[in-house]
């Protein structure tokens, strides 16, 4: 049986794993952190191109299991509001877009991919290439290839392109937040996002009545995020949203310390997805800015389509080469999309309408059973 190494176990690592085994791949996956990835504490919603993605590799069930339903979203601008719509297409079925803590889809994803008979080794940390893998505990791994799954701070992208473009930027702080007890509870499968004078919140209330809210905050990158206390980010984010007719700084602040922040970066570019034995999935080869919220999915889709190419292409070269073919527009788009909506400004129409032109993001489906020839690109 071919084997991979798979660098990273977060969502992209441990998907393009499960992903590989169905395509009658052994592989093993090494995490650098003795349990996952350090910022889990926030929470993210797969679309239903991610959760597409999940129903090729026979894992939406499970993910399911641990994520609660979101269909729809309400757009509000400056305490005025629009009728509510749904996100894409109004699904009721487990394909439907799903709200899930960071933290809850690695550890799903990883049980999943153990319950299946994977490996995943942690507390290693890709270090080099030599015609295996060396960690920087001195230890090494052989595989027949690499698959660089390890974010988007990636030392495999560094590993295979020297020159490859460091993560930029993106023009704005996220805060994220729990809140058991919040006023202003979001509907049922609701998403509220309000445009506030300098800022955007967005909120969805739980089926046990938590909220669970985020802030996109534009400005100059900020210094000393990792020391920041959850107070400190609270009280950044509500002040933001003082003086606005919205709800937001009353609900950021009936939060206590369930709170995380930190700078948004995206990776607009990666000229080079592969060389020789390696390949990168994933933030490593491509990352948005929050601001969309599809570098879920987006990880999931690569998963899939990397492992079908592994599996109808004879030759690795020819795999890797068809799964950028086939991945790169689509992610590229993405990002120049999601980079001109996080910074700035939105109206309830631009987010209305970013919505409804979304179909192509959407709309995207993974049929496992047909040839990766035969797949649209
Ligand atoms: C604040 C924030 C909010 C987001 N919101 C959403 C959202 O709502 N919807 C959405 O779809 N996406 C969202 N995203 C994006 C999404 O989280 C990422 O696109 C997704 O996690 C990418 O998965 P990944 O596996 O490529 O990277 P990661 O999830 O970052 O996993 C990389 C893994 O590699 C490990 N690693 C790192 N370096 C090494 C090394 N040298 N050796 C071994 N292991 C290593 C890390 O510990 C980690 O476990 C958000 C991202 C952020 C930062």
């Amino acid at each position: 049986m071919t084997t991979a190494a798979v660098i990273g176990g977060g969502i992209a690592g441990t998907a393009t794993a499960i992903a590989l085994l169905k395509a009658g791949i052994g592989s093993t996956v090494y995490e650098a952190y003795p349990t996952g990835a350090d910022d889990a504490g926030a929470f993210l919603t797969l679309m239903h191109n991610g959760m597409d993605a999940l129903a090729a590799i026979d894992a939406h069930e499970v993910v399911a299991a641990k994520s609660f339903a979101t269909n729809e979203v309400e757009f509000s601008y400056d305490g005025g509001a629009l009728p509510v719509q749904p996100i894409g297409s109004a699904r009721e079925d487990l394909l439907a877009p799903r709200t899930i803590r960071r933290a809850d889809l690695h550890r799903v994803l990883h049980d999943e991919f153990v319950r299946r008979g994977g490996t995943i080794a942690h507390g290693k940390r890709l270090a080099s290439f030599d015609g295996g893998v060396c960690f920087t505990d001195g230890t090494r791994a052989e595989a027949d290839f690499v698959v660089g799954a390890d974010g988007i701070h990636s030392a495999a992208r560094r590993l295979i392109d020297p020159d490859a473009p460091e993560p930029r930027y993106a023009g704005l702080a996220v805060v994220y937040g729990y809140a058991p007890a919040a006023p202003h509870p979001a509907p049922p499968a609701t998403y509220r996002m309000i445009q506030g004078a300098t800022a955007f919140f967005g909120y969805t209330t739980d089926p046990g009545g938590t909220t669970w809210w985020f802030a996109r905050l534009p400005g100059a990158e900020l210094t000393g995020t990792r020391e920041t206390t959850p107070a400190r980010w609270r009280e950044r984010a509500a002040a933001r949203f003082d003086g606005d007719r919205n709800p937001a700084a009353e609900i950021i602040r009936a939060t206590g310390e369930d709170v995380f922040g930190g700078n948004a970066y995206d990776v607009p570019t990666t000229p080079r997805w592969s060389s020789g034995a390696a390949v990168l999935v994933g933030d490593a080869a491509h990352a948005a800015s929050p601001a969309a919220g599809q570098g879920a999915s987006m990880a999931l889709e690569d998963s899939v389509v990397l492992a079908m190419c592994l599996r109808d292409e004879p030759a690795r070269v020819d795999a890797f080469r068809r799964y950028e073919e086939i991945r790169r527009a689509r992610v590229e788009r993405l990002v120049a999309v999601s980079g001109s909506q996080g910074a700035g400004r939105t109206t309830s129409e631009e987010a209305r309408r970013r919505e409804t032109e979304r179909a192509w993001l959407y709309g995207h489906h993974l049929e496992w059973s047909s040839p990766i020839t035969a797949s649209p690109r």
